[in-house]
């Protein structure tokens, strides 16, 4: 039996207001920096503080409650997620790791329990990437992981970050301040949606997360011959779509029949003139690999620089790959999963143990403090969708491990 019981209506209650907050006709618009995200900022601050956190704002952007604990000179416990959303994403990607964290120090506050260390909750900001195509801004900020490159980017109408951190309370100029150091925090923990059909599919409530994906991400240029579609030759062509879609396919077949990693997508293709009657000169396809082992992500650039350099030999065409990021996996220990294996038992949920094929706040933290996170399942595998849902029993199940997985870390670290 679990020590607490959460109160699920009020989690879930909380859920479904946050939920109303960028409510759009495709989906939830919450994207960083928006009066949309903003809102949901506002709702999360008032909340915190009715749950008696002391809130502040660092000056990356992150909304961090604090409530002391009876030792209050040993490092924070911390919960959190972000409710930032993608462009028509799901109400509970980020938004339920965050309800559910102010919802177990709710009912700490009831049952006027007082933790050995001092609990944090940490609302992230921009964990989703959305306007500056950079993603975990508010959890490498705080995990010293940011670079210029991140504070430098542009949105696609040429602004710049500065002006919206100020919007939210943050200041680009003193970011650097936002960066805690290792120690500082005793130990990360996450409750999000799996975002993936695994436990779904197998009707266990709760995933132990074994590690986050790393994630390498490419540009394929093909530069071919642009000539007239009615006049020129088949056996003469250098045509760069045809190349790029040859290269799509390849791709597809390395994670889909060769397992060179777990899952490999082209998600982007362009081709110039991009007109009917012209054959495209050039094209480019943005491709990415996901693995948890980097091994994996290390063969799956070698195959894909391999079958490039062939294709520029048969079709006659140049290729050039650009390598974009390559973000490392972040393995979860093996303390740690067995830390959220007991709470879940202790709260008499079946578990099982997967990887996150998403990427999450957890895996910047994981740099200064000890990480975990506790998956529940996603309705037919779908997020970053209007049709994202997760059961109010789930989320409830969630928080409930969430909430024992506080307790053992507040005894035992
Ligand atoms: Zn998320």
């Amino acid at each position: 039996m679990p020590r607490y019981s959460i109160n699920a209506s009020r989690l879930n209650q909380t859920l479904e207001e946050l939920g109303h907050l960028g409510d759009s006709p495709g989906g939830m618009d919450r994207v960083a920096y928006s009066p949309e995200d903003i809102a949901g900022r506002d709702y999360t601050i008032k909340l915190m503080q009715q749950a008696g956190l002391d809130t502040r704002i660092d000056t990356a952007g992150n909304i961090i409650g604090r409530r002391a604990g009876s030792e209050d000179q040993r490092p924070a416990i911390a919960l959190g997620s972000h409710t930032d959303t993608v462009p028509k994403g799901g109400k509970y990607d980020g938004a339920l790791g965050v309800m559910a964290a102010i919802e177990v120090v709710l009912t700490l506050k009831d049952q006027g329990h007082q933790t050995r260390h001092p609990l944090e909750v940490i609302s992230f900001t921009n964990e989703e990437g959305t306007r500056f195509h950079r993603w975990l801004v508010g959890s490498r900020s705080m995990s010293g992981l940011l670079e210029q490159d991140d504070l430098d980017a542009k949105d696609d109408n040429g602004h710049g970050l500065g002006p919206c951190l100020a919007d939210i309370g943050g200041d680009i100029s003193r970011i650097g301040e936002a960066v805690r150091s290792p120690g500082e925090l005793a130990a990360y923990f996450e409750l999000h949606i799996e975002q993936g059909p695994y436990l779904y599919q197998s009707g266990t409530p709760i995933g132990v997360v074994t590690g986050i994906t790393g994630r390498a991400v490419f540009e394929v240029e093909i530069e071919g011959k642009a000539n007239h579609a009615g006049t020129t030759p088949m056996s003469t062509r250098r045509d760069a779509l045809v190349s790029a879609a040859k290269l799509v396919l390849a791709v597809q077949k390395m994670a889909a029949e060769q397992e060179i990693c777990r899952v490999s997508t082209v998600g982007s293709i362009k081709a110039i003139p991009n007109a009917v009657n012209v054959i495209p000169g050039s094209a480019s396809i943005g491709l990415e690999f996901r693995d948890t082992d980097m091994q994996a992500l290390a063969a799956a650039e070698h195959e894909l620089r391999r079958i490039t350099d062939q294709t520029a030999v048969d079709d006659g065409v140049d290729v050039a790959v650009h390598r974009h990021r390559f973000t490392s996996s972040v393995p979860i220990t093996p303390e740690m999963q067995a830390l959220v294996a007991e709470a879940s038992v202790n709260c008499g949920f079946d578990w099982e143990p997967l990887p996150s094929g998403a990427g999450h706040d957890a895996q910047a933290i994981a740099a200064i403090a000890p990480v975990a996170m506790v998956f529940v399942p996603s309705v037919d595998g779908i997020s970053h969708s209007q049709e994202e849902y997760s059961t109010p029993e789930d989320c409830a199940n969630g928080a409930q491990v969430l909430l024992e997985l506080l307790l053992l870390a507040d005894d035992r670290f």
